[in-house]
């Protein structure tokens, strides 16, 4: 797991929307402290539930990517994967996969069709 240059782009996607929602606990968590203080726990409470509201609209954000992403079957650990964009990583072995190759006789989005690779 030292190679953090190569993530899959849905899995960070997810582990961003994942962090908002501990970000939000820990924020209304610190609001909690300031029980006395009924002006400062208010904001910390509606910004943590901005964060976590914020994280449920990533996840839906996740959602829509997903479907619109390509799914294909790892060459390395043979499992399947999706990807988005013309380079991602693998889900599982984060190995480095493009689709420039292997595409023909798929669909694929307008990215792919602008490199003029159709026969
Ligand atoms: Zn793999």
């Amino acid at each position: 797991m030292a190679d953090i240059t190569y993530k899959n782009k849905i899995n960070r996607i997810r582990t961003f929307a994942l962090s908002l929602v501990f970000i939000g606990f820990i924020i209304m968590y610190v609001g909690l402290l300031f029980r006395d203080i009924e002006w400062l726990m208010l904001v910390f409470m509606i910004l943590g539930t901005l964060s976590i509201v914020f994280s449920t609209v990533v996840y839906f954000w996740i959602g829509l990517l997903s479907t619109r992403a390509v799914q294909i079957i790892c060459p390395n650990c043979e499992k399947p994967t999706k990807m988005l964009g013309r380079v991602d990583a693998c889900m599982h072995c984060r190995e480095p996969l493009t689709l420039d190759k292997d595409l023909e006789g798929k669909e694929f989005d307008e990215s792919y069709n602008s490199k003029k690779k159709r026969h």
